[in-house]
């Protein structure tokens, strides 16, 4: 159920309808909108009596909510939710990207992919400090020491940083050291890195599981929004199918399939994608077009000497040219998107 207080609904009045929730023994989830403040309520597990809510005073409408998702959902907020990473923005109507390398291998690879992503405008750098790899013998990210590197490219350049959790106790130092959460696509079902993902001040980009349906990426996103932090971006990284001639296969058709049902932002990923160097820009492009608040993209100053995804790392030049088109497209297409 939702609660929709009137356009004209006082903040005590909230407070009363929230009180009566938390009496119930649900969860109360307030979220301001432009035109009213919509409260969904969470922990219920059968329909709740509307007439709890519904002589109470600034209360419009208690509204139940038949999808699975209470959160997520445009019913709860029409308006499109704009996460904010310090000064930065993820879903307004600036294309955010986050760009770096799949791993943070030394200080000096990472410095000299963030002075290029630095030069490009962007506001976000990415690295792996933790790798969730295939293998056990693979390359398994730098840890802590990562993470400092991290730390002093914000320092030096200003970029937020961009950098996966694994496990909870590696959530605690991502939230000591970087901006924003990435959780993995491998970890989109983890349902207790959610839940402590949920309980982070820092906002979080949920990838899309390699097999995950719509449905079960959103209530993904769900369980971290109903431990209250509702900061979450939802990224399309690619999914398992038959084809062979990419990594796997960039489901663009989610990007407005995403936008029908939820107002949380929308970013894609052009790298794991595709897998190929070769068709990353294409894709990007594509993202763009068909709607996309942002890109993520793997860039390497040597991706031949890469220690994990290099053969789908952009160069530095073919990075700073993906950039300059992607911004033109996203200028043709701001009018539509405000619209
Ligand atoms: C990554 O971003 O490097 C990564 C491991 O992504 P995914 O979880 O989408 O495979
Ligand atoms: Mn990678």
């Amino acid at each position: 159920m939702l609660i929709a207080m009137k356009a004209g609904a006082t903040d005590a009045e909230i407070d009363a309808v929230v009180r009566v929730i938390g009496e119930l023994g649900y969860r109360a989830h307030p979220i301001p909108g432009a035109g009213r403040t919509a409260i969904g309520i969470t922990g219920n597990q059968g329909p709740i009596d509307p007439s709890h809510f519904e002589n109470l005073p600034g209360v419009a409408e208690a509204v139940r909510v038949s999808k699975p998702y209470k959160l997520v959902t445009l019913d709860l907020q029409p308006e499109k939710t704009i996460v904010r990473v310090g000064d930065a923005t993820i879903g307004g109507v600036e294309l955010a990207i986050i760009a770096g390398p799949c791993a943070i291998e030394s200080r000096a690879q990472a410095f000299a992919i963030a002075e290029t992503v630095r030069r490009s405008g962007a506001r976000f750098f990415r690295g792996g400090a933790f790798k969730p790899r295939t293998s056990p013998y693979a390359f398994q990210g730098l840890g802590e020491d990562g993470l400092r590197i991290l730390a002093d490219i914000r320092e030096t350049y200003g970029l937020k940083i961009v950098t996966e959790a694994v496990d909870e106790a590696s959530l605690d130092l991502v939230e000591r050291y970087g901006d924003m959460i990435q959780i993995g696509a491998r970890s989109m079902q983890n349902f207790t890195l959610l839940r402590r993902a949920g309980k982070s001040g820092l906002p979080v980009l949920l990838k899309r599981g390699l097999s995950a349906t719509l449905d079960e990426w959103l209530l993904a996103a769900e369980y971290i929004m109903s431990e209250g932090n509702y900061q979450v971006v939802l990224c399309e990284r690619g999914i398992r199918t038959f084809s062979q001639h990419t990594r796997n296969t960039l489901d663009l058709s989610v990007v407005p399939a995403v936008r029908r049902v939820s107002h949380l932002p929308v970013i894609v990923d052009p790298s794991h994608g595709t897998g190929k160097n070769c068709m990353v820009t294409a894709l990007a492009r594509a993202g763009v077009a068909v709607g996309a608040d942002g890109l993520i993209v793997e860039v390497h100053d040597s991706p031949s000497e890469a220690l994990s995804d290099g053969a789908q790392a952009l160069k530095l030049d073919q990075y700073e040219q993906m950039v300059s088109e992607v911004r033109a497209i996203h200028e043709v297409m701001a009018p539509a998107i405000v619209s």
